[in-house]
Protein backbone atom coordinates (compact mmCIF):
# COMPACT_ATOMS: atom_id res chain seq x y z
CA UNK A 1 0.00 0.00 0.00
CA UNK A 2 1.45 3.61 -0.85
CA UNK A 3 -0.82 5.24 1.99
CA UNK A 4 0.76 6.35 5.11
CA UNK A 5 -0.85 4.45 8.38
CA UNK A 6 -1.06 5.04 11.92
CA UNK A 7 2.27 3.78 12.13
CA UNK A 8 4.36 6.18 9.94
CA UNK A 9 3.73 9.26 12.11
CA UNK A 10 4.26 10.24 15.57
CA UNK A 11 1.01 10.24 17.50
CA UNK A 12 2.27 10.82 20.99
CA UNK A 13 0.27 13.92 22.62
CA UNK A 14 -1.55 14.27 19.16
CA UNK A 15 -5.31 14.52 18.69
CA UNK A 16 -6.33 11.99 16.83
CA UNK A 17 -9.67 12.32 15.05
CA UNK A 18 -10.53 8.83 13.47
CA UNK A 19 -13.42 8.36 11.57
CA UNK A 20 -14.22 4.75 12.69
CA UNK A 21 -17.54 2.64 11.48
CA UNK A 22 -19.96 2.27 14.01
CA UNK A 23 -22.64 2.23 12.13
CA UNK A 24 -23.86 -1.08 14.06
CA UNK A 25 -27.31 -2.46 14.03
CA UNK A 26 -29.70 -1.94 17.09
CA UNK A 27 -32.94 -2.66 18.14
CA UNK A 28 -34.75 -1.32 21.20
CA UNK A 29 -31.29 0.81 22.34
CA UNK A 30 -29.46 -2.49 22.28
CA UNK A 31 -26.61 -3.29 20.07
CA UNK A 32 -27.44 -6.29 18.10
CA UNK A 33 -24.00 -7.18 16.49
CA UNK A 34 -20.79 -5.85 17.40
CA UNK A 35 -18.33 -6.97 14.81
CA UNK A 36 -17.52 -3.36 14.02
CA UNK A 37 -16.87 -1.76 17.36
CA UNK A 38 -14.89 -4.96 17.19
CA UNK A 39 -13.07 -4.04 14.09
CA UNK A 40 -12.08 -0.61 14.89
CA UNK A 41 -10.35 -1.82 18.43
CA UNK A 42 -6.67 -2.45 17.16
CA UNK A 43 -6.43 1.27 15.82
CA UNK A 44 -7.95 2.90 18.89
CA UNK A 45 -5.57 0.70 21.30
CA UNK A 46 -2.60 0.72 18.93
CA UNK A 47 -3.34 4.66 19.27
CA UNK A 48 -4.24 5.00 23.17
CA UNK A 49 -1.04 3.08 23.64
CA UNK A 50 0.81 5.35 21.72
CA UNK A 51 -0.01 8.30 23.75
CA UNK A 52 -2.92 9.85 21.52
CA UNK A 53 -5.79 11.64 22.30
CA UNK A 54 -7.95 9.46 20.34
CA UNK A 55 -10.98 11.40 19.02
CA UNK A 56 -13.66 9.01 17.30
CA UNK A 57 -16.63 9.75 14.83
CA UNK A 58 -18.89 8.01 12.89
CA UNK A 59 -22.42 8.07 11.67
CA UNK A 60 -25.08 5.43 12.25
CA UNK A 61 -27.92 4.52 10.61
CA UNK A 62 -30.45 8.22 8.50
CA UNK A 63 -30.97 9.50 11.11
CA UNK A 64 -32.51 13.41 10.78
CA UNK A 65 -30.29 16.48 10.62
CA UNK A 66 -31.09 17.80 14.12
CA UNK A 67 -28.16 20.04 14.74
CA UNK A 68 -28.56 22.27 11.29
CA UNK A 69 -30.41 25.05 10.69
CA UNK A 70 -33.29 22.54 9.01
CA UNK A 71 -34.13 19.37 9.57
CA UNK A 72 -34.34 17.84 6.05
CA UNK A 73 -36.05 15.00 4.45
CA UNK A 74 -39.07 14.26 6.16
CA UNK A 75 -40.57 11.16 6.20
CA UNK A 76 -44.01 10.78 5.62
CA UNK A 77 -45.24 9.49 8.99
CA UNK A 78 -42.95 12.26 10.63
CA UNK A 79 -44.83 14.97 8.44
CA UNK A 80 -46.24 17.75 11.14
CA UNK A 81 -44.19 16.38 14.14
CA UNK A 82 -42.66 19.68 15.88
CA UNK A 83 -38.22 20.09 15.84
CA UNK A 84 -38.23 18.72 19.38
CA UNK A 85 -40.08 15.21 18.48
CA UNK A 86 -37.97 14.83 15.70
CA UNK A 87 -35.31 15.24 17.46
CA UNK A 88 -36.35 12.83 20.60
CA UNK A 89 -37.21 10.53 17.80
CA UNK A 90 -33.72 10.71 16.16
CA UNK A 91 -31.40 10.53 19.58
CA UNK A 92 -33.94 7.53 20.26
CA UNK A 93 -32.56 5.59 17.03
CA UNK A 94 -29.51 6.86 15.91
CA UNK A 95 -27.15 8.55 19.44
CA UNK A 96 -23.76 7.00 19.40
CA UNK A 97 -24.56 6.63 23.26
CA UNK A 98 -25.26 2.78 23.32
CA UNK A 99 -21.61 2.44 21.55
CA UNK A 100 -19.75 4.88 23.54
CA UNK A 101 -21.25 2.98 26.75
CA UNK A 102 -20.01 -0.40 25.24
CA UNK A 103 -16.66 0.87 23.97
CA UNK A 104 -16.22 2.55 27.66
CA UNK A 105 -16.67 -1.43 28.92
CA UNK A 106 -14.15 -3.01 26.63
CA UNK A 107 -11.61 -0.13 27.21
CA UNK A 108 -11.85 0.15 30.77
CA UNK A 109 -13.48 3.21 31.67
CA UNK A 110 -11.71 5.53 29.34
CA UNK A 111 -14.18 6.70 26.99
CA UNK A 112 -16.45 9.78 27.26
CA UNK A 113 -19.12 10.36 24.70
CA UNK A 114 -20.09 14.21 23.27
CA UNK A 115 -23.56 14.64 22.75
CA UNK A 116 -23.03 16.73 19.85
CA UNK A 117 -20.25 16.93 17.29
CA UNK A 118 -18.82 20.30 16.86
CA UNK A 119 -20.86 21.88 19.71
CA UNK A 120 -19.84 23.18 23.21
CA UNK A 121 -20.00 19.51 24.79
CA UNK A 122 -17.80 18.22 22.06
CA UNK A 123 -15.06 21.05 22.62
CA UNK A 124 -15.19 21.07 26.67
CA UNK A 125 -14.77 16.76 26.24
CA UNK A 126 -11.92 16.75 23.49
CA UNK A 127 -10.22 19.97 26.05
CA UNK A 128 -10.57 17.70 28.41
CA UNK A 129 -8.84 14.37 26.43
CA UNK A 130 -5.68 13.59 28.10
CA UNK A 131 -3.45 11.36 26.09
CA UNK A 132 -4.11 7.27 25.87
CA UNK A 133 -8.00 8.49 26.74
CA UNK A 134 -11.15 8.51 24.10
CA UNK A 135 -13.89 10.89 23.05
CA UNK A 136 -16.90 9.18 21.18
CA UNK A 137 -18.21 12.30 19.24
CA UNK A 138 -22.50 11.63 18.70
CA UNK A 139 -23.39 11.32 15.11
CA UNK A 140 -21.95 12.89 12.39
CA UNK A 141 -25.68 12.96 10.69
CA UNK A 142 -27.10 15.12 12.82
CA UNK A 143 -25.11 17.67 10.40
CA UNK A 144 -26.74 17.69 7.12
CA UNK A 145 -23.40 19.33 6.37
CA UNK A 146 -21.50 15.67 7.06
CA UNK A 147 -22.77 14.25 3.81
CA UNK A 148 -22.72 17.69 1.32
CA UNK A 149 -18.81 17.90 2.59
CA UNK A 150 -19.32 21.37 3.58
CA UNK A 151 -16.15 23.07 4.36
CA UNK A 152 -17.10 25.28 7.56
CA UNK A 153 -18.07 22.06 9.12
CA UNK A 154 -14.92 20.37 7.85
CA UNK A 155 -13.24 23.13 9.47
CA UNK A 156 -15.18 22.57 13.11
CA UNK A 157 -14.14 19.36 13.27
CA UNK A 158 -10.62 19.63 11.95
CA UNK A 159 -10.52 21.85 15.38
CA UNK A 160 -10.61 18.20 17.27
CA UNK A 161 -7.35 17.02 14.76
CA UNK A 162 -3.94 17.13 14.52
CA UNK A 163 -3.80 13.75 12.62
CA UNK A 164 -6.62 12.63 10.64
CA UNK A 165 -7.20 8.78 10.84
CA UNK A 166 -9.76 6.91 8.55
CA UNK A 167 -10.22 3.59 8.97
CA UNK A 168 -13.91 3.51 7.80
CA UNK A 169 -13.69 1.22 4.94
CA UNK A 170 -17.51 0.82 4.73
CA UNK A 171 -18.07 4.85 3.84
CA UNK A 172 -14.37 5.67 1.79
CA UNK A 173 -16.32 5.68 -1.55
CA UNK A 174 -17.93 8.73 -0.02
CA UNK A 175 -16.31 12.04 -0.38
CA UNK A 176 -17.97 13.00 3.01
CA UNK A 177 -16.62 15.76 5.40
CA UNK A 178 -15.64 13.14 8.01
CA UNK A 179 -14.46 10.50 5.26
CA UNK A 180 -12.10 12.64 2.55
CA UNK A 181 -13.31 16.38 3.48
CA UNK A 182 -11.20 17.49 6.49
CA UNK A 183 -8.01 15.92 4.49
CA UNK A 184 -8.69 17.40 1.28
CA UNK A 185 -8.67 20.51 2.72
CA UNK A 186 -5.54 20.28 4.01
CA UNK A 187 -7.18 20.55 7.56
CA UNK A 188 -4.76 18.89 9.82
CA UNK A 189 -0.60 18.05 10.10
CA UNK A 190 -0.60 14.52 8.35
CA UNK A 191 -4.13 12.04 7.07
CA UNK A 192 -3.25 8.30 7.15
CA UNK A 193 -4.82 4.91 7.08
CA UNK A 194 -6.07 2.69 10.24
CA UNK A 195 -5.32 -0.71 10.38
CA UNK A 196 -9.06 -1.93 9.06
CA UNK A 197 -8.64 0.45 5.83
CA UNK A 198 -4.76 -0.76 5.83
CA UNK A 199 -6.36 -4.26 5.28
CA UNK A 200 -8.65 -3.90 2.89
CA UNK A 201 -6.32 -2.21 0.58
CA UNK A 202 -3.86 -4.89 1.16
CA UNK A 203 -5.68 -7.43 0.86
CA UNK A 204 -7.97 -6.39 -1.60
CA UNK A 205 -5.73 -4.00 -3.49
CA UNK A 206 -3.20 -6.90 -3.80
CA UNK A 207 -4.98 -9.44 -5.44
CA UNK A 208 -5.89 -7.15 -8.30
CA UNK A 209 -2.38 -5.79 -8.70
CA UNK A 210 -0.34 -9.27 -8.27
CA UNK A 211 -2.82 -12.19 -7.65
CA UNK A 212 -1.19 -15.59 -7.31
CA UNK A 213 -2.95 -16.72 -10.31
CA UNK A 214 -5.05 -19.07 -11.10
CA UNK A 215 -7.07 -15.96 -10.43
CA UNK A 216 -11.24 -16.56 -10.15
CA UNK A 217 -13.76 -13.64 -9.59
CA UNK A 218 -17.30 -14.84 -8.85
CA UNK A 219 -19.97 -12.34 -9.35
CA UNK A 220 -23.49 -12.80 -8.70
CA UNK A 221 -26.68 -10.28 -7.47
CA UNK A 222 -29.54 -9.07 -9.54
CA UNK A 223 -28.26 -6.72 -12.60
CA UNK A 224 -25.23 -6.51 -14.87
CA UNK A 225 -26.16 -2.43 -14.79
CA UNK A 226 -24.54 -2.13 -10.99
CA UNK A 227 -21.53 -4.56 -11.99
CA UNK A 228 -20.49 -3.17 -15.44
CA UNK A 229 -17.57 -1.34 -14.07
CA UNK A 230 -16.77 -4.33 -11.71
CA UNK A 231 -16.53 -7.00 -14.78
CA UNK A 232 -14.66 -4.70 -17.01
CA UNK A 233 -12.34 -3.96 -14.62
CA UNK A 234 -12.01 -7.90 -13.72
CA UNK A 235 -11.50 -8.90 -17.07
CA UNK A 236 -8.68 -7.06 -17.13
CA UNK A 237 -6.78 -8.96 -14.57
CA UNK A 238 -8.64 -12.62 -13.73
CA UNK A 239 -8.04 -16.24 -15.17
CA UNK A 240 -11.72 -17.42 -14.66
CA UNK A 241 -14.98 -14.87 -14.17
CA UNK A 242 -17.95 -16.88 -13.06
CA UNK A 243 -20.96 -15.73 -12.92
CA UNK A 244 -24.02 -16.21 -11.58
CA UNK A 245 -27.45 -14.41 -9.98
CA UNK A 246 -29.83 -12.61 -11.99
CA UNK A 247 -27.27 -11.31 -14.10
CA UNK A 248 -26.74 -14.73 -15.62
CA UNK A 249 -29.72 -14.20 -17.82
CA UNK A 250 -28.66 -10.89 -19.80
CA UNK A 251 -25.98 -12.92 -20.85
CA UNK A 252 -28.21 -15.74 -21.57
CA UNK A 253 -30.18 -13.45 -23.78
CA UNK A 254 -27.04 -12.09 -25.53
CA UNK A 255 -26.08 -15.70 -26.41
CA UNK A 256 -29.96 -16.14 -28.21
CA UNK A 257 -31.14 -18.21 -24.73
CA UNK A 258 -35.13 -18.07 -23.93
CA UNK A 259 -35.14 -16.73 -20.54
CA UNK A 260 -38.65 -17.22 -20.11
CA UNK A 261 -40.12 -14.60 -17.18
CA UNK A 262 -36.62 -14.15 -15.56
CA UNK A 263 -35.10 -11.10 -14.69
CA UNK A 264 -33.15 -9.84 -17.45
CA UNK A 265 -31.75 -6.36 -18.85
CA UNK A 266 -33.02 -6.52 -22.03
CA UNK A 267 -31.08 -2.73 -22.30
CA UNK A 268 -27.68 -4.22 -21.44
CA UNK A 269 -27.79 -7.18 -23.61
CA UNK A 270 -25.87 -5.77 -26.44
CA UNK A 271 -23.25 -4.99 -23.40
CA UNK A 272 -23.22 -8.77 -21.68
CA UNK A 273 -22.53 -9.33 -25.91
CA UNK A 274 -19.56 -7.14 -25.64
CA UNK A 275 -17.70 -8.39 -22.20
CA UNK A 276 -18.46 -11.98 -23.94
CA UNK A 277 -16.14 -10.40 -26.97
CA UNK A 278 -13.82 -8.87 -24.33
CA UNK A 279 -13.64 -12.40 -22.47
CA UNK A 280 -12.87 -14.15 -25.49
CA UNK A 281 -10.08 -11.65 -26.67
CA UNK A 282 -8.39 -11.39 -23.45
CA UNK A 283 -8.52 -15.11 -23.28
CA UNK A 284 -10.16 -15.07 -19.91
CA UNK A 285 -12.61 -18.12 -19.34
CA UNK A 286 -16.21 -16.76 -18.91
CA UNK A 287 -18.59 -19.43 -17.02
CA UNK A 288 -22.11 -19.02 -17.06
CA UNK A 289 -24.68 -21.91 -15.58
CA UNK A 290 -24.96 -24.74 -17.38
CA UNK A 291 -28.25 -25.64 -15.33
CA UNK A 292 -31.13 -23.41 -13.42
CA UNK A 293 -33.33 -23.45 -10.78
CA UNK A 294 -36.77 -22.20 -12.36
CA UNK A 295 -40.17 -21.96 -10.59
CA UNK A 296 -43.05 -20.25 -11.86
CA UNK A 297 -43.37 -16.98 -10.05
CA UNK A 298 -40.99 -15.24 -7.47
CA UNK A 299 -41.32 -16.34 -4.15
CA UNK A 300 -43.82 -14.39 -2.04
CA UNK A 301 -43.02 -13.54 0.79
CA UNK A 302 -39.17 -13.72 -0.06
CA UNK A 303 -39.16 -17.20 1.96
CA UNK A 304 -41.87 -18.51 1.25
CA UNK A 305 -42.01 -22.00 0.07
CA UNK A 306 -41.49 -22.73 -3.42
CA UNK A 307 -41.64 -25.44 -6.00
CA UNK A 308 -39.16 -25.95 -8.18
CA UNK A 309 -37.65 -27.56 -10.86
CA UNK A 310 -34.23 -27.95 -12.78
CA UNK A 311 -33.98 -27.08 -16.48
CA UNK A 312 -30.83 -26.52 -18.64
CA UNK A 313 -29.49 -23.14 -19.06
CA UNK A 314 -30.39 -23.21 -22.78
CA UNK A 315 -34.19 -24.54 -22.29
CA UNK A 316 -35.70 -22.60 -19.50
CA UNK A 317 -39.60 -22.50 -20.46
CA UNK A 318 -41.10 -19.35 -21.15
CA UNK A 319 -43.49 -19.27 -18.59
CA UNK A 320 -41.23 -19.75 -15.99
CA UNK A 321 -38.31 -17.57 -13.65
CA UNK A 322 -34.89 -19.01 -13.02
CA UNK A 323 -34.34 -17.91 -9.29
CA UNK A 324 -31.20 -19.97 -8.59
CA UNK A 325 -28.36 -22.36 -10.37
CA UNK A 326 -28.66 -25.63 -10.57
CA UNK A 327 -26.69 -28.63 -9.20
CA UNK A 328 -24.24 -28.79 -12.37
CA UNK A 329 -23.49 -25.16 -12.08
CA UNK A 330 -22.64 -26.07 -8.32
CA UNK A 331 -20.38 -28.66 -9.13
CA UNK A 332 -18.82 -26.53 -11.77
CA UNK A 333 -18.20 -23.51 -10.05
CA UNK A 334 -17.39 -25.79 -6.86
CA UNK A 335 -14.50 -27.28 -8.79
CA UNK A 336 -13.11 -23.94 -10.39
CA UNK A 337 -12.93 -22.23 -7.11
CA UNK A 338 -11.07 -25.64 -5.93
CA UNK A 339 -8.57 -24.36 -8.53
CA UNK A 340 -7.79 -21.06 -7.98
CA UNK A 341 -5.40 -19.53 -5.94
CA UNK A 342 -6.87 -15.89 -5.40
CA UNK A 343 -10.59 -16.03 -5.21
CA UNK A 344 -12.65 -12.90 -4.91
CA UNK A 345 -16.63 -13.10 -4.51
CA UNK A 346 -19.40 -10.42 -4.46
CA UNK A 347 -22.66 -10.98 -5.35
CA UNK A 348 -25.54 -14.29 -4.85
CA UNK A 349 -25.60 -17.01 -7.03
CA UNK A 350 -29.83 -16.85 -6.45
CA UNK A 351 -32.40 -16.00 -4.23
CA UNK A 352 -30.56 -16.20 -1.32
CA UNK A 353 -32.92 -15.40 1.23
CA UNK A 354 -35.18 -18.25 0.05
CA UNK A 355 -34.45 -21.59 2.17
CA UNK A 356 -34.76 -23.22 -1.14
CA UNK A 357 -32.74 -21.23 -3.62
CA UNK A 358 -29.97 -20.21 -1.54
CA UNK A 359 -28.39 -23.67 -2.56
CA UNK A 360 -26.07 -22.39 -5.34
CA UNK A 361 -25.17 -19.47 -2.49
CA UNK A 362 -24.18 -21.98 -0.11
CA UNK A 363 -22.60 -24.11 -2.60
CA UNK A 364 -20.05 -21.21 -3.68
CA UNK A 365 -19.56 -20.26 -0.08
CA UNK A 366 -18.40 -23.96 0.68
CA UNK A 367 -15.91 -23.97 -1.88
CA UNK A 368 -14.47 -21.31 -0.87
CA UNK A 369 -14.09 -22.18 2.79
CA UNK A 370 -12.74 -25.54 1.48
CA UNK A 371 -9.87 -24.33 -0.84
CA UNK A 372 -6.02 -24.99 0.41
CA UNK A 373 -3.68 -22.13 0.57
CA UNK A 374 -5.88 -19.77 -1.42
CA UNK A 375 -6.37 -16.23 -0.96
CA UNK A 376 -10.19 -16.01 -0.49
CA UNK A 377 -11.82 -12.35 -0.55
CA UNK A 378 -15.46 -11.64 0.14
CA UNK A 379 -16.41 -8.59 -1.33
CA UNK A 380 -18.92 -7.61 1.57
CA UNK A 381 -22.97 -7.32 1.00
CA UNK A 382 -25.17 -10.32 0.54
CA UNK A 383 -22.04 -12.55 -0.21
CA UNK A 384 -20.06 -11.48 3.40
CA UNK A 385 -23.70 -11.97 5.11
CA UNK A 386 -23.77 -15.41 3.58
CA UNK A 387 -20.68 -16.33 4.34
CA UNK A 388 -20.74 -15.14 8.50
CA UNK A 389 -24.53 -16.60 8.51
CA UNK A 390 -23.17 -20.42 7.14
CA UNK A 391 -20.26 -19.75 9.94
CA UNK A 392 -17.43 -20.07 7.05
CA UNK A 393 -16.30 -16.80 8.39
CA UNK A 394 -13.57 -17.64 9.65
CA UNK A 395 -12.57 -20.07 6.93
CA UNK A 396 -11.89 -16.91 4.68
CA UNK A 397 -8.78 -14.51 4.11
CA UNK A 398 -10.44 -11.66 3.98
CA UNK A 399 -14.55 -10.38 4.35
CA UNK A 400 -14.75 -6.65 3.16
CA UNK A 401 -16.56 -4.23 5.71
CA UNK A 402 -17.88 -2.33 2.82
CA UNK A 403 -20.27 -3.40 0.16
CA UNK A 404 -19.76 -0.69 -1.78
CA UNK A 405 -16.75 0.24 -1.19
CA UNK A 406 -15.54 -2.55 -2.17
CA UNK A 407 -17.63 -2.66 -5.47
CA UNK A 408 -15.79 0.24 -6.17
CA UNK A 409 -12.38 -0.51 -5.22
CA UNK A 410 -12.70 -4.09 -7.44
CA UNK A 411 -13.77 -1.39 -9.97
CA UNK A 412 -10.98 0.07 -10.31
CA UNK A 413 -12.11 3.36 -8.91
CA UNK A 414 -9.85 5.27 -6.52
CA UNK A 415 -12.01 6.02 -3.28
CA UNK A 416 -11.80 9.52 -2.01
CA UNK A 417 -11.47 7.92 1.31
CA UNK A 418 -7.69 6.66 0.28
CA UNK A 419 -6.98 9.23 -2.41
CA UNK A 420 -7.09 11.87 0.67
CA UNK A 421 -4.52 10.82 2.65
CA UNK A 422 -1.00 11.17 2.48
CA UNK A 423 1.42 9.25 0.26
CA UNK A 424 4.23 6.93 1.45
P1 LIG B 1 -27.15 -7.33 -5.53
O1 LIG B 1 -27.65 -6.31 -4.55
O2 LIG B 1 -27.03 -6.82 -6.93
O3 LIG B 1 -25.91 -8.04 -5.05
O4 LIG B 1 -28.29 -8.42 -5.64
C1 LIG B 1 -28.70 -9.19 -4.57
C2 LIG B 1 -30.10 -9.63 -4.80
O5 LIG B 1 -30.19 -10.34 -6.02
C3 LIG B 1 -30.60 -10.57 -3.73
O6 LIG B 1 -31.61 -9.92 -3.00
C4 LIG B 1 -31.12 -11.77 -4.50
O7 LIG B 1 -32.36 -12.22 -4.04
C5 LIG B 1 -31.27 -11.23 -5.92
N1 LIG B 1 -31.18 -12.30 -6.92
C6 LIG B 1 -30.17 -13.17 -7.09
N2 LIG B 1 -30.47 -14.05 -8.06
C7 LIG B 1 -31.70 -13.72 -8.52
C8 LIG B 1 -32.56 -14.25 -9.52
N3 LIG B 1 -32.19 -15.31 -10.24
N4 LIG B 1 -33.75 -13.64 -9.74
C9 LIG B 1 -34.10 -12.57 -8.99
N5 LIG B 1 -33.34 -12.02 -8.03
C10 LIG B 1 -32.15 -12.59 -7.79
Amino acid sequence: MNKKTICDVDVKGKKCLVRVDFNVPMKDGKITDENRINGALPTIKYLMEHGAKVILCSHLGRPYSIFSKEIKKIKPEDEGKSREELTALTVKKCSLKPVADRLNEILGGKVTFATDVIGEDAKAKVAACKDGEVVLLENLRFHSEETKNDENFCKALAEFCDIYVNDAFGTAHRAHASTAGIAQYGLCEAAVAGFLIGKELDVMGGALENPVRPFVAILGGAKVSDKIGVINNLLEKVDTLVIGGAMAYTFFKAKGYGVGTSLCELDKVDLAKELLKKAEDKKVKLLLPVDTKVAAAFPDPIDAPIEVSVVASNAIPDDMMGLDIGPETQKLYAETVKTAKTVIWNGPMGVFENPVLCEGTVAVAKALSETEGATTIIGGGDSAAAVKKLGFADKMTHISTGGGASLEFLEGIELPGVACLDNK
